[in-house]
């Protein structure tokens, strides 16, 4: 036989539970109250008993609860939960309310019905709800309201603009290389960013206009009573120029800069969706202007997105037929005249368009990321190429190839050179990349170390577009690099404007000293030829000895060359 608890077992029981039980006889009057009951109602069970349930309710509640313990009474039911939820509203003895989950059941005791309420206090389950809900408005990060309350908003503030015959402004903006902040200072300092570009979006704007963060480092402002597109116009200045003071982030100062693009109800659309859909091709075209701009949605901007749209699938599908080819434009020894090297450049043979030229569609495969599988395959070409000329007697000579920061940072980038010359049997000294001023000067930690592998590999390093990255030479010390490359902008003056004259001369200057070679870009003239050599120029490529031609023609070229030379 099991032992059956004692009742006073059952007392101790009752008396240490946290939730509250509380009995009542046939009047509704309080017969028992037990410890969690005097904690939850912060009345002493001496206070009670004997007392009407009421007092444990709000006033309102008295009547119904009374007729709805009644109605319980007469049911046949044995226990049953006070309604669907089991929600009751509680009163404490200070008068504050709470909300408790209720049940109730019925027993008769020594020949009496007793009534039993159990009861628990929710408040803290509630807050949590509401914390929940405050979460599916607004943003964790910055505080802000999200994407949904954003819309919600907007829908209210396009209701109120038809009534006061106001225009409304949907603004959408990002910060302009945010990825770059992101992958150089770390995640840790992007949310802060966030944080910090939230805070001064919010200063620049008026507390009537809702700032939202829409997701990543995408924020959306709905501008409401302003009169005209003048007003919006000034408005959006105002917050473009709000970034003009560098934010402070993690004890840095950083300089950012955010692109941002307008619509405006009921002009550019009648629609919530449509506004923010509007906005946001404003801002792609605010993108490509380069950042730290703003621009008013135009019909027109679609036509844009739907050619690049084409565009990209054209891309995708040519790079899978390999659609894609390489000319090269011979480098020269500015002294000797011999052909020292070659760029190689990609085309691409449109099947409709004919020859396209790397300006059209290298900014959209780097969008888009094609660039990455695109530059894979130029490499592979340009190397096997330098193979197939070594193989066919040719002197050796180094291929230039290309490299935009997106396929630079690659992940597997060192992996896919060293693949490339393993898989084609290309020297590495055959092969040299080139990287723009611009692009190694963003993160240039992570740039000499991935330069440093390359140059493992026994591969050269050239600088391109040298002189328009705003860096000094003596940032270079520091970059493995064999080649600088002077643009093409200080070539072409060279003749012309003193100033040029003298950067593209203290360039060589102070590029031989640190070890390096210049070559010359965009050489199209004797004149500018001749300074060059002047001024001790390494080499030289353009116009004046050769467009880039394609490979059979190169070989003729190099051949040509090689015959006059004897
Ligand atoms: P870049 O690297 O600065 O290449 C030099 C560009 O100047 C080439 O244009 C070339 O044809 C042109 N050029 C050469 N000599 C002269 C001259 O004497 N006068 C003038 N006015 N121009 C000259 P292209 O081939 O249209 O290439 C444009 C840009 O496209 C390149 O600029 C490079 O940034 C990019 N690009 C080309 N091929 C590739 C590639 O395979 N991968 C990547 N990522 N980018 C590429
Ligand atoms: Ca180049
Ligand atoms: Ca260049």
């Amino acid at each position: 036989m099991t032992p059956q608890p004692s009742d006073s077992l059952f007392e101790t029981i009752l008396s240490i539970a946290a939730d509250a039980i509380v009995a009542v006889d046939e009047e509704q009057r309080i017969v028992l109250f037990n410890w969690g009951a005097e904690q939850t109602f912060q009345y002493a069970a001496d206070e009670v008993l004997g007392k009407p349930l009421d007092i444990l309710l709000p006033q309102r509640y008295a009547e119904p609860h009374r007729k709805h313990v009644r109605d319980f009474s007469a049911s046949g039911e044995n226990a049953r939960r006070m309604n669907d939820r089991g929600e009751v509203t509680g009163r404490r003895k200070d008068g504050t309310e709470f909300p408790a989950e209720a049940s109730i059941a019925k027993t008769v005791h020594e020949g009496r019905s007793v009534l039993a309420v159990f009861l628990r206090d929710v408040t803290t389950r509630k807050q949590a709800e509401a914390r929940l809900a405050h979460l599916a408005y607004y943003d964790g990060l910055t505080g802000l309201p999200n994407r949904m309350l954003f819309a919600d908003r907007l829908k209210q503030a396009m209701l109120e603009g038809i009534r006061r015959e106001h225009p409304v402004a949907v603004l959408l903006m990002d910060i302009d290389r945010f990825r770059t902040f992101n992958d150089t200072l770390g995640h840790e300092a992007g949310d802060q960013l966030l944080r910090a570009a939230g805070q001064r979006l919010r200063l620049s704007t008026q507390e009537s206009d809702t700032l939202a963060r829409l997701g990543g480092d995408e924020f959306g402002i709905v501008l409401t009573g302003l009169r005209d597109e003048g007003g919006i116009g000034r408005a959006v200045r105002r917050i473009l120029d709000s970034f003009a003071e560098p934010l402070s982030v993690e004890d840095q100062t950083l300089y950012v800069t955010v692109s941002i693009g307008v619509s405006v109800h009921p002009g550019d659309s009648v629609s919530a969706e449509g506004l923010i859909r509007n906005a946001d091709a404003a801002l792609s075209r605010a993108r490509e202007l380069g950042g730290n701009a703003f621009q008013f949605f135009k019909p027109e901007m679609y036509a844009r997105t739907a050619k690049n749209l084409a565009m990209e699938t054209d891309l995708r599908r040519s790079l899978e037929r390999g659609d894609f080819v390489l000319h090269y434009q011979p480098q020269f020894d500015l002294g000797t005249g011999t052909i020292i090297g070659a760029e190689a450049l990609v085309r691409w043979m449109h099947p409709q368009r004919g020859l396209v030229s790397p300006g059209e569609f290298i900014p959209l495969a780097e969008e888009t990321g094609l660039i990455v599988p695109l530059g894979e395959q130029v490499l592979r070409t340009a190397c096997a190429q330098a193979k197939a000329w070594h193989d066919g007697g040719l002197p050796p000579l180094p291929i230039a190839v290309n490299f935009s920061v997106r396929q630079f940072r690659h992940a597997a980038m060192v992996e896919t050179v060293h693949r490339a010359l393993e898989e084609t049997g290309a020297d590495p000294r055959w092969l040299d990349i080139e990287l723009t001023e611009s692009s190694i000067m963003k993160n240039p930690e992570a740039v000499i170390a991935s330069l440093g592998e390359l140059k493992r590999l026994g591969i050269l390093v050239s600088v391109d577009d040298f002189g328009t990255g705003y860096s000094s030479l003596a940032h270079l010390k520091r970059f493995p690099i064999d080649v600088i490359k002077v643009d093409q902008s200080f070539v072409r003056n060279v003749t012309a404007d003193a100033n040029d004259a003298a950067i593209a001369a203290a360039i060589v200057t102070m590029a031989h000293t640190l070890g390096m070679r210049v070559i010359a870009e965009g050489v199209e003239t004797e004149a500018q030829a001749a300074f060059l050599r002047a001024r001790a120029c390494d080499g030289a490529q353009g116009y004046l000895f050769s467009r880039p031609l394609p490979a059979v023609e190169f070989l003729k070229f190099v051949e040509e060359k090689n015959r006059q030379a004897g």
